[in-house]
């Protein structure tokens, strides 16, 4: 299929809004459109987490690119740059990442080492993270 630009002008048009991704730790702002484990544009692919997508304007529809997804342990959103965010059963920001990094195996020390400081302090379990406002 051919890329259709009025397509990209009206996402509506596909059932899919576009919203803001912002990343936590290196503050990133991506468009997307879509928030789950299995992206409309090819049902036959289910992601291991909840991740927030976009169809990629140079490739197939069917390759959705993968922004980013929550950190599972403080709900923050993470960018999925290896300086952002770890998958290990489940997706870590870099700042729970460091904190937990005992609790991983050795083969992902280089991956937690590619990790950067978040400008914000590591999250912990009372913070006020828990209440999420819906949007
Ligand atoms: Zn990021
Ligand atoms: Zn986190």
């Amino acid at each position: 299929m051919e890329r259709n630009p009025r397509e990209d002008a009206k996402p509506e048009a596909s059932g899919l809004t576009m919203r803001t991704f912002e990343c936590k730790c290196c503050g990133i702002e991506i468009n997307y459109e879509y928030k789950g484990r299995t992206p409309p544009y090819e049902p036959s692919i289910v992601f291991l987490e909840d991740g927030y997508f976009r169809r990629d304007p140079f490739a197939d529809v069917k390759r959705p690119l993968f922004i980013g997804a929550d950190c599972n342990v403080c709900s923050r959103p993470v960018c999925a740059q290896p300086t952002c965010s770890l998958f290990f059963t489940k997706r870590f920001c870099a700042a729970c990442a460091k904190q937990y990094a005992e609790g991983f195996p050795l083969e992902l020390r280089p991956d937690l080492e590619k990790l950067q400081a978040m400008p914000v302090a590591p999250a912990t379990f009372d913070v006020d993270y828990g209440i999420r406002t819906s949007s």
